[in-house]
């Protein structure tokens, strides 16, 4: 009921303080501070953010949380503690933590790096798992922060990590959101239509993936394209080089950087055609075969027909083909779909 939902509000309302307040002044949150700062965030920063330190002894949070009236179900049921043999210990220790923030402002989860080398550390990111405030496949953290630029410019911009969210809000890219440890998806297209309310009178909006330029980012920018569909001739994708992040790219060229590698994106069809004709060798006519059959269904998947004479034009000049042969190509992968 609501009255839950409001209580685990206000859990994470004052856990976001107190990791927020052990970070500014704990001696053992130094290892957080330094992380900030190598990273090219100053204390400004990381109060716009809220960002935390969650301390390593394992039991702070929980303490000071009961001292504070909230009792062992509300913090176990909004995924802050654990109950072990030994009663409750914080989920998150020895940790830097970014409060994930819903639309509205409030505090619905963290998302939690490790610091220490030497802990036993898991992985490197934990996230809150799901819990009745908690949705990850709705959630897009920086989302509070980047609604105005959002609706203003008609364009999101999605990043992998929450540094990056950070990076380019900092750059001037303000529309920049993150998906919390899953993939972009159908819900997070929900949210943002709801965000841009798209309307027959209204050009749709552009959502521009800028993912990390290393393997896992060309993966995740593919599998976004793949299950993009309405947005098909809206989607826009920008692959920094060197295998760089936003966050990498500000520290190491700038802000200008990270403006000009949005600026500079590619429509996802294009990206997609051009990533998957990577793999062949377009010198042969083995190869251009092959490129050619393995992009026909990219372009048969394109939902606005009266575009695809477009691309196949354009695609069979990337691939060295007859327009003749690639219109027949992407006619034979139609009927393979069917
Ligand atoms: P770093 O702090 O090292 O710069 P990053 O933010 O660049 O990290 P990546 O390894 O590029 O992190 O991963 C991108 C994003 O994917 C992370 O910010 C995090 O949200 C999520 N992620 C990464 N590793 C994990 C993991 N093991 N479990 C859950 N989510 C993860
Ligand atoms: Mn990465
Ligand atoms: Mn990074
Ligand atoms: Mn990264």
């Amino acid at each position: 009921g609501l009255g839950k939902r409001s209580r685990l509000i206000e859990a994470h309302r004052a856990a976001a303080e107190f990791y927020h307040s052990r970070l500014l002044e704990t001696p053992e949150a130094r290892i957080g501070r330094d992380f900030l700062r190598e990273r090219g965030f100053a204390s400004p920063e990381a109060k716009l953010f809220g960002i935390g330190y969650a301390p390593r002894s394992g039991e702070e949070l929980a303490r000071h949380l009961r001292g504070k009236g909230f009792t062992d179900d509300e913090l176990t049921i909004g995924g802050l503690c654990g109950r072990g043999s030994r009663g409750l210990y914080d989920r998150f220790r020895g940790r830097l933590i970014w409060p994930i923030r819903d639309i509205t402002g409030d505090t619905i989860g963290f998302g939690a790096r490790h610091l220490w080398d030497n802990d036993r550390i898991g992985a490197k990111y934990l996230n809150t798992t799901e819990t009745p405030i908690y949705k990850k496949s709705t959630v897009l953290y920086g989302l509070d922060l980047a609604k105005k630029s959002i609706r203003d410019e008609r364009q999101v911009v999605v990043v992998e990590g929450y540094t990056d969210v950070m990076a380019a809000h900092l750059s001037g890219v303000q529309g920049a959101v993150a998906t919390c440890g899953t993939a972009f998806g159908e819900d997070h297209i929900k949210v943002i239509r709801r965000i841009v309310r798209d309307e027959a009178d209204l050009a749709p909006a552009k959502v521009i993936f800028t993912f990390d330029g290393d393997k896992a980012g060309q993966g995740a920018a593919m599998k976004a394209y793949a299950q993009d569909d309405k947005w098909a001739s809206q989607s826009f994708v920008a692959v920094a080089k060197d295998g760089m992040d936003p966050c990498d790219l500000r520290l190491r060229e700038g802000d200008a950087a990270v403006r000009d590698l949005v600026e500079d994106a590619v429509p996802m069809f294009e990206f997609a055609v051009r990533t998957t004709l990577a793999r062949f060798d377009l010198q042969t006519a083995e190869g251009r075969v092959r490129g050619m059959g393995a992009v026909a269904p990219i372009i048969n998947s394109i939902r606005d027909s009266s575009l695809r004479p477009e691309y196949v034009r354009t695609v069979a000049g990337w691939v060295g083909v007859e327009v003749e042969q690639m219109r027949d190509a992407v006619t034979r992968a139609g009927r393979i779909q069917a």
